[in-house]
């Protein structure tokens, strides 16, 4: 039985995450309101909330950031619970302190709970204490203990912030000559990025999976988990495709990280959803991180288990006891799609979208905040929707990805889609021979000579975007050109538009 009563949800976020929130609350019978800065107000997730409100200017900073401001919104609107989303103020103690302060519900875990895991060094003292394998190394970087830690376990070493996250605060040391300077320089970044210098180090794995582990605590003490999902293919240590299950995971591997993920969650106190990360190198595993709060892969999981994970989180927040999940089936991929260049370095892009033409189809959920005459801005995070397909095995599933990817068209943004769908094809992919090097050993060099677009793709693309913006093939084809303000090669301008690999 429910504890508190929820009527009126704030969603703290923008985006496709911010949507996907909303639906679920509006499922549940809830009121939901937006906030939005200034570069957002025409955005979906606005429109779809049955209130609004401003909390202030473009960069995040000023708005999505701004705890103040947000409080305010929920005082105005009535509110009584908060959702954090992921990202922006999603894993800071101070915010879900605030909105306990303000005597609202914060869904997520309780902010002491959050600060003991949101500290790299301490919630590696916790896993270590809880019985979890972590990645050989040193909470505390001194160094000289770091040189000879070095010396022992053998080069490289990675020099990780305490306070680091989204792939930021990590280096690479290669030799005994740089070692000093590097934890000084790690040590002084962490300071200016996150404001909190202490770093710590790890062995450097040469070639580990990323397998993480779904779980869902509850104020009765009861933690459940949901399977796994590998995020092995990363770019800059950040993930652009997870599946579940993890492809050739033994059964005995599995329930060993199910159960160390239970063990370090009941040692947290841990309420709502989160994450425990793993590095798998072999049958070893090692504890990496607790992310806490909903993961942008969590879609892979609930299609698997047939649940709805933000539904849950909002039960748990009122006091309900989890009910065990239900058995998993199948396979899920979820591929990110992100306004980026993946032929130059995954240099990010902005645009506005000319064109959407969106994939359906069995086993095929695309979420995503976009609509003809979106802009993307240089403001936030460059994700434009969620690919995620179901199959009974993972071979419909991936056969479903490939599908989906071609038919999805983002034209005029420059996106990762023509790119994921050559990896998902791939037959490294389709082998399932994973780990956090894959991009870099399998498509540094992307695309190929051969797959430049050729004149006449371009003259096709300008026909069909002609049509469905209503406009003259030649004004299309300036638009397709110009749509990308970085580089104006035809080819970027198109977007995921992948009309090139057909003719
Ligand atoms: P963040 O919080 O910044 O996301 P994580 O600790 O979760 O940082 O690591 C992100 C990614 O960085 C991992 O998925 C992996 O690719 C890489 N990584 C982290 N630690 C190690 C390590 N010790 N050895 C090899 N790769 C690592």
């Amino acid at each position: 039985m429910a504890r508190r009563k929820l009527k009126v949800l704030l969603v703290a976020n923008r985006g496709e995450i911010a949507l996907r929130i909303i639906r679920t609350a509006r499922a549940m019978g809830l009121r939901t309101v937006a906030v939005f800065s200034e570069a957002d107000a025409h955005s979906a997730h606005v429109a779809a909330a049955d209130d609004a409100r401003l909390i202030g200017g473009a960069p995040a900073a000023e708005s999505y950031l701004n705890i103040d401001s947000i409080i305010a919104a929920a005082r105005e609107t009535g509110a009584d619970a908060i959702h954090p989303g992921y990202g922006f103020l999603s894993e800071r103690p101070e915010f879900a302190r605030a909105v306990e302060q303000a005597g609202l519900i914060f869904v997520g875990p309780r902010a002491d709970v959050m600060a003991q895991l949101g500290d790299k060094i301490s919630a590696r003292k916790l896993a270590i204490a809880a019985g979890v394998p972590v990645v050989p190394g040193l909470e505390a970087a001194a160094p000289d203990a770091a040189c000879e830690f070095a010396a022992r376990e053998g080069f490289p070493i990675l020099v990780k912030a305490a306070a680091g996250g989204g792939g930021r605060g990590m280096r690479v040391v290669e030799s005994a000559e740089v070692c000093v300077a590097a934890l000084e320089a790690a040590s002084r970044e962490a300071l200016s990025a996150f404001g909190d210098g202490r770093v710590f180090i790890e062995k450097y794995l040469a070639r580990p999976r990323h397998i993480e582990v779904q779980f869902l605590g509850d104020e009765k003490g009861n933690i459940v988990t949901m399977g796994e999902r590998d995020c092995s293919i990363q770019r800059r240590h950040q993930k652009i495709v997870e599946e579940s299950p993890a492809p050739h995971l033994s059964n005995t591997a599995r329930d060993a990280m199910l159960a160390a993920a239970t063990r370090l969650a009941r040692a947290a106190g841990y309420t709502n959803a989160g994450t425990a990360e793993f590095l798998v190198d072999g049958d070893r595993f090692y504890f990496l991180e607790v992310n806490a709060r909903l993961q942008v892969e969590h879609p892979i999981t609930e299609i698997r288990f047939g649940c709805d994970l933000v539904e849950e989180q909002l039960k748990i927040a009122c006091g309900e006891e989890i009910a065990p999940p239900s058995a998993p089936r199948g396979c899920a991929i979820e591929c990110r799609i992100n306004a980026e260049d993946a032929s130059a370095g995954f240099r990010p892009a902005i645009g506005i979208v000319l064109d959407l033409r969106v994939p359906a189809g069995p086993g095929v959920r695309f979420d995503t905040h976009l609509a003809r005459g979106s802009e993307v801005t240089p403001f936030y995070d460059g994700l434009l929707g969620k690919l995620i397909t179901y199959g009974s095995d993972r071979k419909q599933a991936r056969a479903r990805m490939v599908a989906a990817l071609d038919e999805l068209a983002i034209l005029g943004v420059t996106n990762t889609a023509a790119f994921l769908r050559d990896v998902i094809a791939s037959e490294a992919f389709g082998a399932a021979d994973l780990s956090t090097r894959f991009i870099e050993e399998q498509f540094s060099h992307w695309p190929s000579e051969d797959q430049a677009l050729t004149e006449a793709a371009l003259i096709a693309a300008s026909l069909t975007a002609s049509g469905a913006l209503g406009i003259r093939p030649t004004e299309a084809a300036a638009q397709l050109t110009a749509a990308d303000g970085a580089d104006r090669s035809p080819w970027k301008a198109l977007g995921g538009f992948e009309l090139w690999k057909r003719q």
